[in-house]
């Protein structure tokens, strides 16, 4: 991962919409700058009792349309710049998929898997009581990333909460169902994947049913769109974790229980590929959902889907990204591909304020009908302004910024 290209990317994507946009140099000095950043160092005593340091951020990217959202991070390579990064593109997913939010993104530089689950525990809690000033449910709202997940969001609850003095489950979500989670939120991302998916299979004339995938990644966002997939009739043919990927297993539910029992992908009938070997696959399409730049001027010329639906946060790189429109690839961009994630977190933060809980048919239609409008909205988009559908969503959500910057005015 080369994280100084996620920023240099975010920016230059921020640029090109500005231009496209027709919008001042004046929009784009605020929309360029983050708006608050905390650096903090977080002390952990680890098991042996001994004391290390690292390094934990906090980037509010926008207050603008709301309180900032976005996920913490925990991964050896994250620094400051990839965080404003990924804070500028929750920006503009929230604004695309007309969330009332802002943008952010946290994270820290660690390895979890060489973490106990106690010390992961006294990361968080020490990291959440260091930014623990900037959050609040009317402030800015943490979630699960790359590397956290719900235990995470549990402790990063609790640390809020007893601060306070009484519960807070808005502080974050992504949260455990009991302590004010939303059902659908574990699977939400793979399954907005999935939409996209079905939905750009339909603009390309693919039929779902017997329609290959490829998929880089067996996480969070990897492993439940294989499921929503499977369940739409198409067929998973491969996918890796950062060990590398495999191919012809019977089916993901058979795979995945090999891999929670043995910690492999080496299920009985598998062969092994590399992960530019999975990239390369003769798939209708290629779903990558691990870290960024997976898809760069080295690995896009290989590639033979017909359509990417970028589950990842900034998966392709700009080289990357132009050789795929060459090519006449599908794009589905990240910041509509992998929206689920937040839509279900905004559908558990509104749960959380009215203390009234929505089944999962609830959940699953609102999920679909967000996703299905902001698929639309780009499509159309895309089409009338003959841009890419990456350039189109910026640009949706971009000027859905700038108009809100221009009718709150500048203080003072
Ligand atoms: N980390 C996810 C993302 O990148 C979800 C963020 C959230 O739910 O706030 O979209």
């Amino acid at each position: 991962m080369t994280t100084e290209s996620a920023f240099t990317t975010a920016r230059a994507q921020l640029r090109k919409a500005v231009d496209q946009l027709g919008l001042s140099e004046n929009d784009w000095q605020t929309l360029s700058t983050p708006r608050r950043i905390l650096e903090v160092a977080v002390p952990l005593r680890r098991d042996n009792d001994k004391v290390e340091m690292y390094k934990g951020y906090r980037v509010q990217y926008s207050t603008t349309r709301g309180p900032s959202k976005g996920g913490v991070r925990f991964h050896p390579d994250i620094d400051l710049e990839e965080t404003v990064a990924l804070a500028m593109l929750m920006t503009w997913k929230c604004a695309l998929t007309n969330l009332p939010f802002g943008g952010a993104k946290g994270g820290i530089a660690v390895d979890v898997a060489q973490l106990s689950e106690r010390e992961n525990e006294r990361l968080t809690r020490r990291y959440t009581s260091e930014i623990l000033p900037i959050i609040g449910p009317e402030r800015d709202i943490p979630a699960p990333d790359v590397g956290t997940d719900e235990r995470n969001m549990a402790w990063m609850m609790d640390t809020y909460s007893v601060n306070a003095g009484f519960s807070v489950p808005g502080v974050v979500t992504g949260k455990p169902i009991v302590l004010g989670g939303s059902l659908g939120r574990t699977s939400a991302t793979g399954d907005g994947v999935a939409i996209s998916t079905r939905e750009a299979l339909r603009v390309r004339g693919i039929k779902p049913q017997g329609a290959t995938v490829a998929i880089q990644g067996f996480g969070k966002v990897g492993y439940w769109a294989a499921v929503a997939l499977e369940e739409m009739g198409l067929k998973v043919v491969a996918v890796s974790d950062v060990k590398g990927a495999v191919t012809g297993f019977k089916s993901i539910k058979e795979l995945w229980d090999h891999f929670t029992a043995h910690h492999n992908l080496d299920a009985p009938g598998t062969d092994r590929l590399t992960n530019e070997e999975l990239l390369h696959l003769e798939v209708d399409v290629l779903i990558p959902a691990a870290l960024a730049d997976a898809i760069t001027e080295k690995t896009a010329h290989g590639i033979k889907a017909k359509i990417i639906v970028e589950g990842a946060n900034a998966p392709t790189s700009p080289e990357g990204d132009a050789i795929l429109n060459d090519k006449g690839i599908l794009v589905v961009p990240d910041i509509l591909a992998n929206s689920g994630g937040v839509i279900v977190s905004y559908f558990e933060w509104v749960q959380d304020k009215q203390n009234y809980f929505w089944d999962s048919h609830e959940v699953k239609t609102n999920l679909t009908d967000i996703m299905m409008k902001a698929f639309s909205e780009v499509e159309d988009m895309a089409k009338s302004q003959s841009v890419t559908w990456r350039e189109a969503a910026h640009m949706l959500g971009v000027s859905r910024v700038a108009q809100a910057h221009k009718l709150r005015g500048l203080y003072p």
